[in-house]
C-alpha cells in the first residue's frame, strides 16, 4: 500500500483546509410577503414561488 513519505507540513495543512470552510447562506427578500428566503426555495412565510401560492400556509 502507498505510503506518504513526509508528514503533512502545517503550511500545506493550512493550504489544503483554506478551501475548507462554510459558504455563507445567501437570502433575498420575498416578494409576495417580503420575508427573508433562500433563493430558488420556495417560501416559508407564505407558500409562494415564481409568482403564485404553491403550498397553503395554515394560520
Ligand atoms: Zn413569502
Amino acid at each position: 500500500m502507498a505510503v506518504p513519505k513526509r508528514k503533512t507540513s502545517p503550511s500545506k495543512r493550512g493550504m489544503r483546509r483554506s478551501h475548507d470552510s462554510l459558504a455563507v447562506e445567501s437570502y433575498q427578500e420575498c416578494p409576495n410577503c417580503g420575508e427573508l428566503k433562500r433563493p430558488h426555495i420556495l417560501c416559508s412565510s407564505c407558500g409562494h414561488y415564481n409568482g403564485r401560492e404553491v403550498v397553503s400556509v395554515e394560520g
